[in-house]
């Protein structure tokens, strides 16, 4: 079985202060763990959580990437700067994103097909709404966000992580039930494998209120290959509880 992933999403949190004890607490605490480990930070701070992680396992994630290798692009960050740092993953597409800074489905795939020539493995996500949840939307509506990423990126489909989440459990403290996660992450399996042979081995995290306490119920879904934390990665206690969870 493969390894679950976990990944932090900082959000726009942190400081220099800040991210050396969260950091430094989430590298000695996690050295046991038998799971991939994560932390996808603001912009400013990869450099100084690569002088942080020091001998730990922990990968070091971007919150975004630009669609364009570099140019006339003001204030965008491309993927062969975050590899020069040592980021391995770019979250793509958050909904965040999508609401207050108008990404489309197009251009997230371009964003993915980017980060991907460059070396960085996109984190895409994908999630309804609760109007389009109650209007029994969710299904189509993930299915169109990831159809753009598949077209655009073909067979290289198989290199990405896909984060299931759903936009009304995201930092609201309403999680989606196991049942209901693993309906999507299955959905979405079944896309991909339509796309490649080889996309068995694409992570699909589940994302939106994890925490310790609901984690390991997650996690134990079939097709819930590790989560994409918020709120819950800020604080080490929680996020190694939840580490632990998917060793
Ligand atoms: P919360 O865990 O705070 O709900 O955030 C989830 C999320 O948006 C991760 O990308």
């Amino acid at each position: 079985m493969k390894q679950k992933l976990i990944a932090g999403n900082w959000k726009m949190n942190g400081s220099l202060e800040a991210n050396d004890a969260l950091v430094r607490a989430v590298a000695a605490g996690m050295q046991d763990a038998k799971c991939d480990v994560a932390l996808c930070v603001p912009a400013p701070y990869p450099a100084q959580v690569q002088m942080l992680k020091a001998g730990s396992k922990l990968d070091i994630g971007a919150q975004d990437v630009s669609q364009h290798a570099g140019g006339a692009f003001t204030g965008e960050v491309s993927a062969p700067m975050l590899r020069e740092f040592g980021v391995r993953y770019a979250i793509v597409g958050h909904s965040e994103r999508r609401q207050y800074h108008g990404e489309t489905d197009a251009v997230v795939a371009e964003k993915a097909k980017t980060a991907l020539a460059h070396g960085v493995t996109p984190i895409v996500c994908v999630g309804e709404t609760l109007a389009q949840r109650e209007a029994g939307q969710t299904e189509e509506v993930v299915k169109r966000q990831m159809a753009a990423v598949i077209h655009v990126n073909g067979h290289c489909i198989s290199e990405i992580v896909v984060a299931y989440e759903p936009v009304w459990a995201i930092g609201t403290g309403k999680t989606a039930t196991p049942a209901q996660a693993a309906e999507v992450h299955a959905l979405l399996r079944k896309q991909l494998l339509a796309a490649s042979a080889h996309a068995g081995r694409v992570p699909i995290l589940y994302g939106g209120s994890m925490n310790a306490a609901n984690a390991a119920s997650l996690l134990a879904q079939p097709d819930i290959d590790g989560g994409l934390i918020g709120g819950a990665s800020l604080k080490a206690p929680d996020f190694l509880q939840i580490i632990a969870a998917a060793s």
